[in-house]
C-alpha cells in the first residue's frame, strides 16, 4: 500500500501484522479493566481477545524522492537468534517480496535510515548468506545517529540480546563500510530530513518528508499503539526516558493535530491526528 505525500509515494513494507504484544507488557498502564472498558473499538483491529494480544505490525517505510530511494527501519529480520521475544527468533517472513511488491529491489536502496536501534527496527540490515550475516542493501548507506550508536554499544556491553543484535545486525554493516554516523537533524535531500524525537531511546529520530506543502512524519516508536490516542502520557515498557518520551509524544500530537500531516508510526497503520474534546483521535488513511 502506498500513501501520497505531495508528489511522493511512501509505501508500507510489512513484515508482520497480527496478534503480537501482551497488553501490559507493551503498555504497563493498560490493565485488563481498562482493556475491557475499551474493547468495543479495540476489537478486532487492535486487540485479539482469543490470543489476548494487542494487534500490531512490524514494518518499514520505503519512498523514492527525486534523488534517492530510501528505506526507514528494517524490522526484525529472518533467521535471527537470541531475541527475548520468541516470535522474533527464526523469522521466515516474505519481507523482501513485500519490498519488491512496493517497487524496490534491495540493491537499489540508496539510504537506510534507522529511527533507533531496537531489535524490531534493525533486523533486515543484514541477511544470512552461506552462514554469514551480510548487508541486505548492498549499495546503501545506513544512516545511524551517533548518540543512538553509543547507546547501543552500552546495551551491547550489558545485555545478551543486544550483544547478539550488535553482532548480527550492526557489525556486518560497519565492517562493510556502509554506516554513516549523522546528527539527529541531518538533511538527506530537499524533501527528507531527520528531526530529534528522544525518549523512547536517547538518539531516536523521526523522518520528516515534505512535498508540495504536504508533510509526513515517520515517527518510529514515539508512539506504539492506537490506545495512546486516549492516553498520550502512557509510555511503552521499552521507553528509556519516560518523561522525555511523554514530552516528545505530546509534541508530535500537538504539531500534527488538525493539519495535513500524515503520522507513520512503527507499529500500526498510517493516520492523521485530530483533536477532540477528550484528547486526540487517529484517522487512518
Ligand atoms: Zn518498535
Amino acid at each position: 500500500m502506498s500513501i501520497s505525500v505531495g508528489s511522493l509515494a511512501v509505501s508500507r513494507v510489512i513484515e508482520y501484522d497480527g496478534p503480537l504484544f501482551i497488553p501490559d507488557e507493551l503498555l504497563p498502564d493498560l490493565t485488563s479493566e481498562r482493556l475491557a472498558a475499551e474493547a468495543g473499538w479495540m476489537t478486532p483491529d487492535f486487540y485479539d481477545p482469543a490470543q489476548k494480544r494487542l494487534v500490531s505490525c512490524v514494518q518499514s517505510y520505503a519512498l523514492r524522492t527525486r534523488h534517492h530511494a530510501i528505506l526507514v527501519d528494517t524490522c526484525v529480520g529472518n533467521g535471527k537468534t537470541g531475541r527475548r521475544n520468541p516470535l522474533w527468533n527464526g523469522g521466515d517472513w516474505p519481507y523482501l517480496d513485500n519490498l519488491a511488491a512496493a517497487g524496490f529491489r534491495p540493491e537499489t536502496i540508496d539510504f537506510v535510515i534507522l529511527t533507533h536501534l531496537h531489535v524490531d527496527h534493525v533486523g533486515w540490515n543484514t541477511r544470512l548468506v552461506d552462514g554469514r550475516w551480510v548487508p541486505t542493501f548492498a549499495n546503501a548507506k545506513y544512516l545511524i545517529v551517533k548518540r543512538e550508536f553509543e547507546y547501543l554499544r552500552h546495551l551491547a556491553a550489558t545485555t545478551a540480546q543486544y550483544k547478539q543484535i550488535y553482532e548480527d545486525s550492526i557489525r556486518p554493516i560497519l565492517d562493510a563500510g556502509q554506516v554513516v554516523f549523522v546528527e539527529n537533524d541531518h538533511e538527506i535531500d530537499d524533501s527528507v530530513k531527520l528531526a530529534p524525537s528522544p525518549g523512547h531511546t536517547p538518539g531516536h529520530v523521526s523522518v520528516h518528508v515534505r512535498s508540495k506543502g504536504t508533510e509526513a512524519v515517520i515517527a518510529g516508536d514515539v508512539l506504539h499503539h492506537p490506545f495512546q490516542r486516549l492516553h498520550p502520557d502512557w509510555n511503552s515498557r521499552a521507553c528509556e526516558d519516560g518523561e522525555q518520551a511523554r514530552k516528545t509524544r505530546r509534541r508530535l500530537y500537538e504539531a500534527s493535530a488538525d493539519r495535513d500531516v500524515l503520522v507513520l508510526a512503527g507499529h500500526f497503520a498510517p493516520c492523521r491526528i485530530a483533536s477532540t474534546r477528550e484528547g486526540f483521535d487517529f484517522r487512518y488513511v
